[in-house]
C-alpha cells in the first residue's frame, strides 16, 4: 500500500480525494517538484525547495508554511513506504473555489499533495549505446522558468518523439535549442560544454547545476548560451541532463549521427562525476 501525505493527512493513495473545483485540476493553477532519492537520501532537497519557491512566486501561490513543513512530510513519506532508490512528487495548486472564475478567490487554501512516484530509468545501455532524439518546435509560454502543471506542449512533444521512436524531443524557438520536453539540453562544441542560460525559456534543472558545476571542476569550458539547431547538429557531442536520467548521451538527432554515434569523452566523463557526486552525497 502506498501512503501520500495531502491536506495535512497520511493515506493510502487510494483515499486521497481531490474536490472536483481544484484549480489545479481545472485551470493547472499549480506547481509541482520531483525530488530524487538515492539510497535514504534525497539529492539536492535544498535546491528543489528553492525552486519551489521560486515557481511559487511565480505564479503568485501564497506558501504559508509549506516550506518549513516539506522536509518533514517528505521524511515520514520515505519511512512509511520503506522508499530507497526512489521518488518524490510534490504539487501546490490554489486550492478549489467556487464558482469558477480565472480571477485569483479572495482567499486561497491551497492543496498540498506529496506523494512517491514510479521511477522509470533509462536502461543501461542508453548510457553505453546513447539515445536518439528529434527536434519540435518549442510551444510554450514565456515562463517556462516556473515548474507549472500546465505541462500540455511538453505532452504533446513527448509523444511526437515516442511516435518516431526516439527518446527525447527537443524543443527549438526561433532556431535556439531551447531544452527538452522534461530534461535540460547540451551540446560540446569544439570542446566547450555550450547549454542555454536559465531565463525565462528554461527550466533551470537542478541537474542541469549540477552538471554545470561538476564540469567547472573538471576544468572544462562552460558557456551558458543558446545555440541553434545547425549547431547541435554539427556538436561532438550532445547530451540531457535530467533528475531521472542523470547525464544521458544522445547520439543520433532527426536520424543523423552526432559526432561518431556514439556517446563523447566529455558526456562520460560528466556522468561519472555525476555518479561519484550522488555516492559522495548521499
Ligand atoms: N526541463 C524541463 C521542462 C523539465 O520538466 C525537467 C524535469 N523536471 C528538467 C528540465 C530537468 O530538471 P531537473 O534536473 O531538476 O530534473
Amino acid at each position: 500500500m502506498t501512503t501520500v501525505y495531502l491536506n495535512g493527512e497520511y493515506l493510502p493513495l487510494e483515499e486521497a480525494k481531490i474536490p472536483v473545483e481544484d484549480r489545479g485540476f481545472l485551470f493547472s493553477d499549480g506547481i509541482y517538484e520531483v525530488v530524487r532519492f538515492y539510497g535514504e537520501r534525497p539529492f539536492r532537497l535544498e535546491a528543489h525547495i528553492q525552486r519551489f519557491v521560486h515557481s511559487a512566486e511565480g505564479m503568485r501561490l501564497p506558501l504559508l508554511h509549506t516550506v518549513e513543513d516539506l522536509p518533514a512530510i517528505i521524511e515520514r513519506l520515505r519511512q512509511e513506504n520503506g522508499l530507497r532508490d526512489a521518488e518524490v512528487y510534490i504539487q501546490y495548486t490554489r486550492g478549489h473555489a467556487h464558482p469558477r472564475t480565472h480571477a485569483f478567490p479572495p482567499e486561497v487554501c491551497p492543496t498540498l499533495l506529496v506523494m512517491p512516484l514510479h521511477m522509470h530509468l533509462p536502461p543501461a545501455s542508453a548510457y553505453e549505446e546513447g539515445m536518439p532524439a528529434i527536434t519540435v518546435p518549442d510551444l510554450r509560454w514565456q515562463r517556462c522558468d516556473i515548474k507549472s502543471t500546465m505541462l500540455v506542449p511538453n505532452l504533446l512533444a513527448k509523444q511526437q518523439a515516442r511516435e518516431r521512436s526516439a527518446w527525447e524531443a527537443i524543443l527549438v524557438r526561433d532556431g535556439l535549442v531551447t531544452e527538452g520536453a522534461s530534461t535540460n539540453m547540451f551540446a560540446v562544441i569544439n570542446g566547450q560544454v555550450v547549454t542555454h542560460p536559465a531565463d525565462c525559456h528554461i527550466l533551470g534543472g537542478i541537474s542541469r547545476d549540477t552538471a554545470l558545476g561538476l564540469a567547472e571542476k573538471l576544468g572544462l569550458i562552460v558557456r551558458q548560451e543558446a545555440f541553434t539547431v545547425q549547431e547541435m547538429l554539427n556538436a561532438d557531442e550532445v547530451f540531457l541532463t535530467s533528475t531521472t536520467q542523470e547525464v544521458l548521451p544522445l547520439t543520433r538527432i532527426n536520424d543523423r549521427p552526432i559526432g561518431r554515434g556514439q556517446p563523447g569523452p566529455v558526456t562520460l566523463r560528466l556522468h561519472a562525476a555525476f555518479r561519484r557526486l550522488v555516492l559522495t552525497e548521499s
